[in-house]
């Protein structure tokens, strides 16, 4: 196997048990190791850190898929894709589709596979795991015997790793709307066109917390795709909720999520933006026991962290402000960016300016198909506070 050695680093810039290997820590590459191709990575003094994928054009120029020697064959993909199967087995609860691998976190970088009820979607996202996608469609065949794999290669990261955007079956093709079921309400999922691979798994468990929580008759569920909190706290407490996306398409999704779960009298659906939605409620006098924001990332970058924050704060405080005393707020960031402590701080802020007390009730993160893995702080991205709001 080929070789890349990395610089004489210090022990603070060296990452314990970390995957990625920058361009700058490296010092040599094997003549002719191509992109895409696997390596072996030792250190300075010729210890090795791990076998991984390489590829030049990357600032994240090899990602590592061990620390140990071992070749990376459909063994390997075998063993790695059983290992994340178990411990969803173990962790999952009350649903039929959850994440499978989540990239890094299972020790394959660039890799995401979510099952939906017996369909699988696997997203492709680096140069290095593309050329490993037989292996890993061989592996899922064996371990997992999906009844269709589809394949959404088309997140726009690819672009940066010199790969084509694309979609489609691999194989026999199955459907590209499934049904799943997810703490006792079902849903309809668009794989081919919905977001990510056509569904938020990672909320799953907040969603859970969320069911024993809400309480009230009026609740509002902003930035509600697919509808899956509206459907929650309409089924736990019977009242009537109000769900805001800017998507029309969510619309009509939505109502067919609440016929299929027999809420479609409790259930109504708002095309608009929540932020004009949210003053005019605030404006009018509004009140709700109960308000869910689990917005879209407001950055995906470290630069566009303050705009961010503005605008996190602009929608919490508008929603503590609309709330009942003692009601409940679901506030949710889903950027790595935005950290506990940043998105704490901003709670405070928007607790001040709405002269709000906040007491936390649930510190919620995303789901355990999710992993949160100590070493890998980029893969803690999902945070979901569940808050009683009561006037200062
Ligand atoms: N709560 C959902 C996931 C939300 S994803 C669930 O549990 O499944 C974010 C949603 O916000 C998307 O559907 C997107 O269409 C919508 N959105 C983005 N910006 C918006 C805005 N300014 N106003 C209203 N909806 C918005």
């Amino acid at each position: 196997m080929k070789r890349v050695v990395l610089r004489p680093l210090k022990r603070s810039q060296i990452r314990y048990a970390h995957p990625w290997i920058f361009r700058s820590q490296i010092d040599k590459v094997e003549e002719d190791l191509a992109d895409g191709e696997i390596a072996h990575v030792f250190s300075a003094k010729n210890n090795l850190i791990g076998v991984g994928y390489f590829n030049s054009r990357s600032e994240i120029t090899v990602r590592l898929l061990t620390h140990q020697d071992e070749p990376i064959d459909a063994r390997f993909f075998e063993k790695r894709i059983a290992q994340a199967l178990e411990f969803r087995k173990r962790h999952v609860k009350d649903a039929n589709a959850y994440r499978v691998v989540f990239s890094e976190s299972d020790g394959l970088p660039g890799l995401i596979v979510d099952n939906y009820n017996g369909t699988c979607v696997i997203q492709i996202l680096t140069f290095g795991m593309e050329r490993q996608t037989d292996l890993v469609v061989q592996s899922l065949k064996k371990i997992f015997s999906p009844t269709a794999i589809y394949k959404r290669n088309d997140a726009a990261i690819r672009s940066q790793e010199g790969l084509a955007l694309e979609k489609g079956f691999i194989g026999p093709a199955g459907k590209t709307l499934v049904e799943i079921e997810e703490n006792h309400l079902r849903y309809h999922v668009d794989i081919e066109n919905g977001h990510k691979t056509g569904f938020y798994l990672d909320q799953r468990e907040n969603r859970r917390i969320f069911s024993g929580l809400a309480r009230g008759k009026k609740i509002l569920d902003c930035f509600t795709y697919t509808g899956a909190f509206a459907l929650t706290a309409a089924k736990t407490t019977g009242g009537k909720v109000t769900a805001i996306d800017s998507s029309e398409e969510m619309g009509k999704q939505f109502r067919e999520n609440a016929k299929l779960n027999r809420l479609e009298k409790q259930c109504h659906f708002k095309a608009a933006n929540v932020f004009d939605e949210l003053k005019k409620f605030d404006q009018a006098g509004e009140k709700f026991d109960v308000v869910v924001l689990d917005p879209p990332s407001f950055t995906r970058g470290r630069k566009g962290i303050e705009s961010a924050t503005s605008g996190y704060k602009e929608i919490n405080l508008r929603a503590m402000k609309i709330l009942n005393p003692g009601g409940l707020l679901v506030t949710a960031t889903c950027s790595y960016h935005m950290t506990t402590d940043l998105f704490y701080g901003m709670l405070l802020e928007a607790a001040h300016d709405a002269r709000k007390t906040l007491r936390l009730l649930h510190p919620g993160l995303q789901a355990l198909d999710h992993p949160v893995e100590l070493t890998i702080p980029e893969s803690f991205y999902l945070k979901c506070f569940f808050l009683e709001v009561n006037p200062l």
